[in-house]
């Protein structure tokens, strides 16, 4: 492994983060609610994307009484599109909490703050070093990215058990008396000049430090082991109109996409036809008797750790009342009142279709 000592990294890194920093509207206080919210959101999303998000969610839940007080689809309905719900289920439990307990006040004390929903170790170490110069560091993706290129680390940083290889070493990095600082300066480097696949050496100010750069190996770290081939769900989904009315179904408040509305369906069968497949489910899942009309279309979608084919169906009402095995709620809705509910992103596909189940009840109704 190369060798190099904090203070070398320090003295090329912090000034160069002060001069080419971006700013973003988390960077301009230091109240650790603004920042939590802010990470949370980060976490597996770009910055380009969260910026208007953030904005948004300040306007309606700038502090922990307003979002403690906030029910959870109000919450998602924010939230939608930014994927990976579970940060804002935990998000709302987690200011729950500290409403309860901490009489509104985000606890600055690791333990406290660690136990709290959804708070992991980076959140923890992002939150405490950013908003009260608390001496933890962060890792994630750039950070382990920046490190692997520095001091030429064979671990794969996409390895469950070299995680400690990383967090040992970002620990050792760390500058004590700003870690804050220290930490986004790493993770901005990582983000605007240490790509994945580009590397912009020539701008570095790392460059002359660099393991991977001087050596040039560039494209050997980080290194990473190959990931399994994602698997693949054909999902089979029904877009049931009864006189001018959609059936729209709410998944279980636990789990995948826990809390948001779909329309109901399922995942196919071996040897089953997808039709076969929408009218089976929808009544394994909501007791209706449906037929089926036609394809209106295919979605595909990915997921962390795995993907769909949904073959998206309009379906006739024949007969039965909703009786509810999975979901937790439902509702017969107008397609005009559809926007009043959070959707997860793979209904959004289909939305832009829906406008022909619209023509097609506007017909009904005139015939
Ligand atoms: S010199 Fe290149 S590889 Fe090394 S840290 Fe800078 S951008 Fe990354």
């Amino acid at each position: 492994m190369v060798n190099i000592r904090p203070s070398e990294l320090h003295d090329k890194l912090i000034p160069w983060y002060h001069a080419n920093r971006r700013d973003l509207p988390w960077r301009n206080t230091k109240d650790p609610y603004c920042i939590w919210v802010s990470e949370v959101m980060l976490q597996q999303t770009q910055v380009s994307t969260v910026v208007p998000y953030y904005r948004q969610f300040m306007i309606y839940y700038p502090d922990i009484p307003h979002l403690a007080s906030a029910p959870e689809e109000d919450i998602l309905k924010r939230w939608e599109g930014l994927g990976y719900y579970a940060r804002a289920r935990n998000l709302l439990k987690a200011a729950g909490e500290i409403a309860a307990k901490y009489d509104g006040k985000i606890p600055d004390q690791w333990d406290l703050f660690r136990s709290l929903p959804g708070v992991g170790d980076y959140i923890a170490s992002a939150v405490l070093s950013i908003a009260h110069g608390a001496a933890y560091a962060v890792v994630d993706g750039n950070v382990k990215r920046v490190m692997a290129r520095l001091f030429c680390i064979d671990d794969p940083v996409n390895q469950a058990n070299s995680h400690k290889v990383f967090s040992v070493l970002a620990k050792a990095m760390l500058e004590k008396n700003d870690p804050g600082t220290y930490n986004q300066a790493v993770m901005e480097l990582g983000a605007l000049i240490c790509k994945p696949k580009t590397p912009a050496c020539d701008r570095c100010p790392v460059s002359s430090l660099c393991g991977a750069h001087k050596n040039a190996k560039t494209d050997v770290y980080p290194v990473r082991i190959k990931a399994k081939k994602t698997p693949v769900r054909e999902m089979a989904t029904g877009i049931i109109y009864k006189k001018n009315k959609l059936l729209i179904i709410r998944r279980p408040s636990r789990g995948l996409l826990g809390g948001l509305w779909e329309f109901p369906g399922g995942q196919i069968r071996n040897m089953e036809s997808t039709g076969d497949a929408c009218i089976r489910t929808i009544a394994e899942k909501v007791n209706l008797n449906i037929e089926v009309d036609r394809l209106l279309t295919r979605v595909d979608h990915a997921y962390t750790h795995f993907k769909i084919k949904m073959d998206v169906f309009t379906c006739e009402y024949i007969s039965g009342r909703v009786k509810l095995n999975g979901p937790m709620d439902f509702r017969w809705v107008s397609q005009d009142s559809l926007t009043r509910f959070p959707f997860h992103k793979a209904i959004h596909k289909f939305f832009p279709h829906l406008i022909e189940v619209k023509n097609r009840c506007k017909m009904r109704q005139n015939s």
